[in-house]
């Protein structure tokens, strides 16, 4: 497309100062609107710009036109999502149309003449989350229109917003009793485990900038950096407190805030903003919405973090700069609902009392997930549209263990969590006495309990859960919550700290399992069509050895003297296993070398892949032992995506296909005298946890928060006798259906403990 030659650009410093004296001159609605849409037909070199203005019931009224036929005023309009203006207004954010009539959302309306007109730029006029009109411009000529161009439009979008609200402030009855007073239900994605009952606290609902011109842009600057400087000395003061007292990880989150804080890139672009005119409050807005633009493309989950932490740091400077947030009230035990939030918000919040946290968007490594997990908060996410639902000081209940998240719950709901979490406090009390307690059946077999880790926050559960080692150390976390690969001495110290927490109890050590979802900025992860089962985990270590070797190095320094169980993630093919064992034995001879090599070292692989169960006998040749992984064997044995909420409860894990493989490796295993375990997530559950056992793996690696509720089942067990239950069923199962309910009552009806 032709590029807009620069000179025929509109300089937002120019186009500004006449809005303003437009403004100055013109005082009703009509008369401002006609002058607008004029002068930025003129500043565009536009042939057509037209203002659409909200009206009850979702429809876009054609209110002020330059260009089109002037029969079309209050005549033409749109429902929101109908036609390119009715979709800027639908999605909140400009669409750029070389060739807007054959775009497929293009609706022709004959009364306005527009078949001339080729390119379209459309700008939502955008109030905080309320969309109050569109602006848009028009070109005969194909063409692009530029970036600043478009950012130009999102100025004057800006000022329209102010114009708009003005004339028709909505009336504040209509819009706090919009939500209604029905239940309303979400699922979501518990990140970290948990229950919560209490009133809502919403974040993130700025208001819009009360003006958006500013007077004198020279004062302006100077209350724009005195409000930077305020902020970031509060923002060391928060982060000082808590990050001192969490461990590493969440601390190296929080530099990496502390760090944006103080960007000058982030902050130049305001002020340049604010040169052009805005004020500061609508200058820090206006980058805002430019990024959130720009990021809406991105998918790498690490970039979106940083947007999080603007977005955060974004609202303490304006409430720096003396905006204010929207005022929710604040009591203990409250719940938050938030778009997205970072990291210092997180802890400002947990500091008044947070019991819990609902995120519309939000991943397992995401900042936010990382804080909460470190604060013990369950976290909810995914749950979209929540943010707009909810009313702050309405009740709501939190489950993050179901992914269920009820806004305004009904009374029995209510009652029933209560209940709940009566309940959950006793047991956590009785559980406190099974510390001591070995996972031994009630028929007198040992079972091995151990737990998940990737932090060294998570160290300590060990001991408070007396679990019987580390059975998946995901090593990658780490990797992620620093946002890049750690030197080798980092390395190489955590490891030696995650070996020392957990004296002469097993480590099992998975190395690195990047890609999938798991991302590492500045790392060349290519767009995949299908990332879970693209370039990743062990696919990545072998095609890049000296990463993975370097890895391995760290492992062997850490364990000298002692033992090194070292776990190699996603093996599909046993020559790969063999690819990897040739890594850590290069490695390992160096190690030796320097007189600095582990007492025993062994290499074992996970089963992920279900390939893997075809090459069984030559596997178990080479294992050392072997460790299902729930998560990922899961998805691909039923071909339904991990994180996709949809197939969340589609397939069951207690059906006979999950059941049947695993019997199989377990016998293999047993046969050839090599020790099998299952990790993840997929035995979290004591009635997973029970089936498990029950079908011949001996060991299983749970979040710590499971452990004591699976050590209760065990110690209330008879394994044999479960066991010729389960085989009794499964032979009298039909193809794939879940066997849930039966064992589930066969728990019931023999006293084996399953909450
Ligand atoms: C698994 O897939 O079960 C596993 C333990 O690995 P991940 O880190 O992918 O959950
Ligand atoms: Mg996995």
């Amino acid at each position: 497309m032709p590029a807009v030659p620069r000179d025929s650009s509109p300089t937002p410093r120019r186009l500004l100062a006449r809005l303003r004296r437009l403004m100055a001159r013109a005082t009703d609605l009509a008369t401002r609107l006609d002058g607008l849409v004029h002068l930025v037909a003129g500043e565009f070199v536009a042939e057509v710009c037209s203002v659409y203005v909200m009206r009850p019931g979702e429809i876009l009224e054609l209110a002020a036109t330059e260009g089109l036929r002037p029969e079309a005023v209050h005549r033409t309009r749109l429902r929101v999502g109908e036609g390119i203006v009715g979709t800027a207004a639908a999605e909140a954010r400009p669409l750029n149309l070389p060739d807007a009539q054959n775009h497929p959302a293009f609706a022709y309306r004959p009364e306005t003449g527009e078949e001339a007109y080729a390119s379209m730029l459309a700008v939502p006029v955008l109030r905080g989350a309320e969309v109050l009109g569109v602006i848009a411009v028009q070109n005969r000529a194909p063409r692009r229109y530029a970036e600043d161009e478009v950012e130009a439009l999102e100025t004057v979008a800006m000022l329209l917003a102010e114009i708009l609200h003005g004339a028709h402030p909505p009336a504040e009855e209509a819009v706090l009793s919009l939500p209604g007073a029905m239940a309303r239900h979400y699922e979501g994605v518990g990140l970290t485990p948990g229950i919560a009952l209490g009133p809502v606290v919403r974040h993130g609902r700025r208001s819009a900038p009360r003006t958006v011109l500013a007077e004198d842009p020279e004062a302006e600057l100077g209350r724009l950096r005195a409000a930077a400087r305020a902020m970031q000395r509060a923002v060391d003061a928060i982060l000082e407190g808590p990050a001192r007292r969490a461990g590493h990880e969440p601390r190296e989150v929080l530099e990496a805030y502390r760090l944006i804080a103080a960007d000058q890139g982030w902050l130049g672009r305001i002020e340049a903003v604010v040169r052009d005119g805005l004020t500061a409050e609508a200058a820090v807005e206006r980058v805002l919405a430019d990024l959130r633009a720009r990021m809406r493309q991105v998918a790498d989950p690490y970039l979106r973090e940083r947007l999080a932490d603007i977005e955060d740091l974004a609202g303490r400077l304006i409430d720096h700069l003396g905006g204010g947030a929207e005022a929710d009230p604040v009591e203990g035990g409250f719940i938050l609902i938030a778009r997205r939030v970072g990291p210092a918000e997180l802890l400002d919040y947990h500091a008044r009392g947070l019991a819990g946290l609902v995120l519309e968007e939000g991943s397992p490594t995401a900042h936010a997930t990382i804080i909460a997990r470190a604060l013990g908060l369950p976290l909810l996410a995914g749950c979209r549209g929540a943010t707009d639902a909810a009313v702050p000081g309405e009740l709501a209940v939190l489950d993050a263990e179901e992914g269920r998240l009820v806004l305004r719950p009904e009374a029995e709901i209510v009652a029933g969590y209560r209940a709940a979490l009566a309940a959950r406090e006793a047991r956590r009390a009785a559980e406190a006495g099974l510390r001591e307690a070995e996972p031994r059946t009630r028929d007198g077999v040992r079972l091995t309990v151990m737990i998940n880790a990737g932090l060294l926050m998570d160290l300590p559960h060990l001991a408070a859960t007396g679990a019987d080692g580390i059975g998946l150390f995901r090593t990658e976390i780490a990797w992620l919550a620093r946002g890049g690969l750690p030197d080798l001495e980092t390395e190489e110290a955590l490891y030696r700290d995650v070996l020392a927490a957990a004296g002469d109890k097993p480590v099992l050590f998975r190395t690195i399992d990047l890609g999938g979802d798991k991302l590492l900025p500045g790392f060349a992860h290519e767009r995949e069509e299908n990332p879970a089962m693209g370039w990743r985990s062990l696919r990545i270590g072998l095609d890049r050895p000296a990463m993975l070797r370097r890895q391995l190095r760290a492992m062997l320094g850490a364990a000298a003297g002692r033992r090194l169980s070292v776990m190699f993630p996603m093996v599909t093919t046993v020559e790969e296993l063999r690819a990897a064992k040739a890594l850590l034995a290069a490695e390992l001879r160096a190690a030796e070398r320097r007189g600095a090599a582990p007492a025993e070292v062994q290499a074992g692989a996970m089963l992920e892949v279900p390939a893997l169960v075809w090459q069984l006998p030559a596997l178990l040749e080479e294992a050392a032992f072997l460790s299902v992984g729930s998560n990922d064997l899961t998805q691909f044995l039923f071909a339904a995506d991990r994180g996709n909420p949809r197939l969340a409860g589609r397939y069951d894990f207690l059906s006979a296909p999950v059941l049947d493989l695993l019997e199989q490796v377990g016998c293999a295993a047993a046969a050839a005298g090599v020790p099998v375990g299952l990790c993840g997530e997929a035995a979290a559950r004591p009635l997973e946890a029970l089936a498990v056992f029950g079908v011949g793996i001996p060991q299983i690696s749970v979040p710590p928060a499971s452990v004591p509720a699976v050590k209760a089942m065990v110690r209330s067990l008879d394994l044999t006798a479960f066991r010729t239950f389960l085989a009794g069923l499964r032979r009298s199962a039909r193809g794939g259906a879940s066997l849930r309910a039966d064992i589930a009552a066969y728990a019931r009806d023999h006293g084996i403990a399953l909450e």
